[in-house]
């Protein structure tokens, strides 16, 4: 399979996607899949999304596309401000809108299923690490959430929506990245791989997130990019939260 570079939740955040699309390329990726959350928090959404576009991208909405066509339902304040800062933006960007609205919420290739949050509930549902604790062994209808995902997918998922990278395995225990040292091997077999986030790390490591696919295995990456820029363009953009570039610079 041509080597594919697999992108999620790059939040408007042009300095990061940039420094990703620059490692996979290094690395020899020909295709990208991008797993929504291309808008929203960050200061240069209309940017992001023309170069995703640009990469003739398998491309899926993500809740913050759904909240700029639809409204921030449920959204906190601040991603609330974001999004009407953001649908404010593309609002002198007609056609990223009509893209923005034309995308589905699942593709499923030969090799992969794709969903910003779950197989379940497509677009918003997290799956978190801590999923896979209330479960016992062998007894898969314990963790009926995660026993919902897998019935609905039959080859591995990629996932973002969490922004913290890792794999719930098909015996619903969550595999760190360094756990098997940034390679996993999916045998072909049914599981849920976050690819983590490229525009918004959540998990204290300020890099850039993202993972390469050959196929059969995941290499998760993560990649240096000037994070102060990013945030300096948050802090000079006119009604984007100054918090939301601060959280960049803490990893949250
Ligand atoms: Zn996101």
């Amino acid at each position: 399979m041509t080597l594919t570079a697999l992108i999620s939740d790059i939040h408007g955040n042009l300095p990061a996607l940039d420094a990703v699309l620059t490692d996979a390329r290094e690395r020899g990726a020909e295709r990208y899949w991008c797993l929504g959350d291309v808008v929203g928090y960050g200061a240069q959404p209309a940017e992001c999304l023309d170069i995703v576009r640009e990469l003739n991208a398998s491309m899926i909405r993500g809740n913050h596309e759904e909240a700029v066509l639809r409204g921030p339902l449920g959204f906190n304040p601040l991603a609330s401000q974001a999004i009407r800062w953001t649908r404010d933006m593309l609002e002198d960007h007609r056609d990223s809108l009509d893209y923005i609205n034309s995308l589905g919420v699942r593709i499923d290739h030969s090799e992969a299923v794709l969903v910003h949050g779950s197989p379940a509930q497509p677009i918003d549902e997290y799956l978190f690490r801590e999923d896979t604790l209330d479960h016992l062994p062998r007894d898969r209808d314990f963790s009926p959430k995660l026993a919902r995902c897998f019935q609905l997918i039959d080859r591995p998922c990629f996932v973002g929506h969490t922004h913290v990278p890792g794999v719930i395995d098909e015996g619903l225990t969550w595999v760190e990245p360094a756990d098997v040292a940034n390679v996993y091997d999916t045998h072909s077999r049914p599981c849920i791989i976050n690819v983590g986030s490229t525009g918004q790390p959540r998990d204290g490591d300020l890099r850039a997130s993202y993972a390469l696919f050959d196929g059969r295995s995941v290499t998760f990456r993560r990649v240096d990019y000037d994070v102060h820029a990013a945030a300096a363009l948050i802090f000079a953009a006119d009604g984007l939260p100054d918090r939301l570039g601060q959280r960049l610079l803490e990893g949250w």
